[in-house]
């Protein structure tokens, strides 16, 4: 079995047990692979070891990478997304995972509607104290839903977040529950859709390689690893700077 293949099959059973005892269904959380600078072929080795959820970062390399890759395969967008690439991904991708401005949403809205179709999308919340560049804070997650749910187009499901580069994951145990408290918070609400029905903030896409475990066991319903799975990323592939 190729290291990725074991890598991958190593952490999606860590996560099984890590949901597990956090207290929630093994199957409760699923491992994204994020395959941001890998190759085809790598990506194929963790197909085969059952991978069908991967995450890209930008647009560009998704867009290649799609019609190379096996049509069974579930894209998240988790990268910043620029208003002006909506349109080449929407019907694309699974899920957008990183809808951070209220422009954004309703880019999204307006341009899933002149397709047909409704977009699945979480809001990206910035609960970490370092200034990282994208997210809502926790209070703006809430006036977002509300705004959010009135488009039609486009459907929140929840929230995801990037938590920071800690040596000890427990660390963030306190920042993956306060997004899951802010998740509850916004389903409490009663929030109507534009199609009447209330809004469920439930979907946490929470957790990368250093924290997984933790953020599984406090209820990730999707974890998103790279560097676990795949070894070290080298950006001077796809055009990525530094
Ligand atoms: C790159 C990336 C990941 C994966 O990070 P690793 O540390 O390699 O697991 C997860 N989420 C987002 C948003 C990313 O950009």
């Amino acid at each position: 079995m190729s290291q990725i293949a074991e890598n991958y099959l190593r952490i999606r059973e860590e996560v099984r047990k890590a949901c597990e005892s956090g207290g929630f269904a093994p199957d409760h959380a699923t491992l994204i692979a994020v395959s941001k600078t890998r190759t085809v072929e790598e990506i194929l080795e963790a197909y085969e070891a059952g991978a069908r959820d991967f995450g890209e970062n930008k647009v560009q390399e998704l867009l290649e990478k799609i019609p190379q890759l096996p049509a069974d395969i579930r894209w998240h967008m988790i990268g910043h997304l620029q208003t002006n690439k909506v349109r080449k991904i929407v019907g694309k991708v699974a899920l957008i995972h990183s809808v951070d401005t209220e422009h954004l949403a309703r880019e999204i809205s307006r341009i899933s509607q002149e397709e047909g179709l409704v977009s699945d999308v979480l809001a990206e919340v910035n609960l970490g104290e370092e200034e990282s560049k994208f997210g809502l804070t926790g209070e703006g997650a809430m006036a977002f839903a509300r705004e959010t749910a009135l488009l039609p187009g486009i459907r929140l499901k929840g929230l995801m977040t990037v938590a920071p580069y800690v040596s000890d994951p427990e660390e963030n145990r306190e920042l993956f529950r306060k997004l899951r408290q802010i998740s509850i918070d916004i389903s409490s609400q009663n929030i109507d859709n534009s199609s009447g029905e209330k809004i469920r903030a439930d979907i946490l896409s929470m957790g990368m390689s250093g924290d997984y475990r933790v953020a599984a066991q406090e209820g990730a319903v999707y974890v998103r690893v790279g560097t676990g799975i795949f070894g070290e990323r080298d950006y001077s592939k796809h055009g990525y700077n530094g």
